[in-house]
């Protein structure tokens, strides 16, 4: 068993995490809950940012809020003095409302709408990370209009390929983000954004993929970068300020999985980009790097409670939660893999193996396959490791399931920061049918 963060098994069995008994959690705030350890964000942030001081480059850790956004978790990403990601007008109403100073704010996406713009024009945010050439255009009306001068990085696909499933990775050429860089669209769109009055072009941005556990893809996406910002530099007389580097530092979901410490990637990817600017005789640029998953994603916790079960002699044992994929996504849509273990009975001798099934109407609504147990009863509690990264924040509707409630835990104090949907918010926005007189 492969305990993250305060995560611990308390003297009666249960498991503890941040002081807080997880059969104390479920019994005060119902289930499925997703329970996150807030000191390990904590030591997760610290370490990225330290990673930064101790090489003395100047940078910028972006929480990639794509991963758990909800008011609560952007305050925490403020406090511990972190830039934030957003890829949508409500990602950054998110933001708004929880009091992130905007200048910190950076938006993505490679479809801003129109409105999505202005609003992030009008509020001032610090950055857009531009990924096409219609959003150039669209930001420079906004700009006019709003009487702005508003500060850019252009996304590029550098065309390298990180080691990961085929859906999360986006770094490749055939990829729906960015400017292609060996086409030549990058530099049509340095041109493009040097010659624009109303834009401050600050730099580069590329984001090779996800779950990524070597250093090697970083580097070598600096290596190709630089060999273009080079060429800028002399015949674009372009001078790169900011290289953000994106995200997608790994972490560890099962038995097998090996990331490495998160100042090792700090590491690599700066001495690459030294070693460049060396070689080239550039100045050397600011570094922002956009962690989502490796910040969130061991953090949390869900707790399920037990309910069916179905043996098929000798094929295989089923075991029911209350949850599913309405509030974990990622086995159905990537096939992802997680562990677990029985939250109220943990130091009990494990027997069998279960399958894990959520109780939407779906047979791919599978959370976990064969997964190590004690005997399991009706009304014990699963808790699911490591979903604090794109489970919540995936979490939908599905069969009108209402989505779970979300805690902070840390000290020995739990803290509820999102509500448990009721069934009265699922009909919210549902109007009756009109009724026709019959003629
Ligand atoms: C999703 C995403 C991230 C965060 O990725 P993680 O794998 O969660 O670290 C960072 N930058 C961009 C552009 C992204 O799309």
């Amino acid at each position: 068993m492969h305990l993250h963060g305060t995560s611990r098994i308390n003297d009666i069995g249960h498991l503890e995490i941040g002081g807080v008994d997880t059969v104390e959690l479920a019994k005060q705030y119902g289930t499925p809950l997703f329970v996150y350890d807030v000191s390990l964000i904590r030591e997760k942030a610290n370490a990225f940012k330290v990673a930064f001081k101790d090489l003395g480059v100047k940078s910028q850790v972006a929480y990639a809020s794509k991963a758990f956004s909800c008011v609560a978790m952007v305050q925490l990403a403020n406090e511990l003095d972190l830039s934030l990601d957003v890829v949508s007008g409500g990602e950054l109403y998110t933001a708004m409302i929880a009091g992130f100073p905007m200048e910190r704010v950076h938006f993505h996406g490679n479809n801003k709408s129109p409105e999505e713009i202005d609003m992030a024009v009008r509020a001032n945010i610090g950055c857009f990370v531009v990924d096409n050439f219609y959003e150039l255009e669209l930001l420079k009306q906004a700009a006019i209009r709003h009487e702005r001068k508003v500060s850019i990085l252009l996304r590029t696909t550098p065309g390298v390929e990180a080691h990961t499933h085929d859906y999360i990775t986006t770094g490749q050429e055939d990829s729906k983000f960015g400017f292609d860089l060996l086409s030549g669209q990058v530099d049509r769109a340095i041109e493009w954004a040097l010659d624009c009055e109303q834009l401050e072009l600050l730099g580069i941005h590329c984001h090779i993929g996800s779950q990524i556990f070597e250093t090697t893809g970083f580097v070598m996406a600096v290596e190709k970068l630089y060999t273009y910002i080079e060429s800028w530099s002399n015949s674009l007389n372009f001078d790169l300020k900011v290289l953000n580097l994106g995200g997608g530092f790994g972490i560890r979901y099962i038995e097998g999985d090996e990331p490495l410490p998160v100042g090792d990637y700090v590491k690599a990817t700066i001495e690459a980009v030294q070693h460049h600017v060396n070689k080239f005789n550039l100045s050397m640029p600011e570094i922002w790097i956009e962690p989502g998953r490796s910040l969130v994603g061991d953090a949390g916790t869900t707790l399920y409670t037990l309910g069916s079960q179905k043996d098929i002699p000798n094929v295989r044992h089923y075991l029911s939660v209350d949850g599913g994929m309405t509030d974990n996504l990622r086995p159905a849509l990537y096939q992802a893999q997680y562990e677990g273990i029985l939250a109220n009975r943990a130091n009990d001798q494990v027997e069998t193996k279960y399958s894990i099934a959520g109780k939407c109407c779906e047979s791919g609504d599978m959370l976990i396959w064969d997964l190590p147990l004690p005997k399991a009863n009706h009304k014990d509690l699963l808790a699911v490791f490591c979903t604090g990264a794109y489970g919540y924040s995936m979490a939908n509707n599905y069969n009108r399931i209402p989505r779970p409630s979300v805690v902070f835990v840390e000290d020995g104090d739990a803290q509820l920061v999102v509500e448990r949907e009721t069934y009265e918010d699922l009909v919210r926005f549902d109007l009756p049918l009109n009724t026709k007189e019959k003629v």
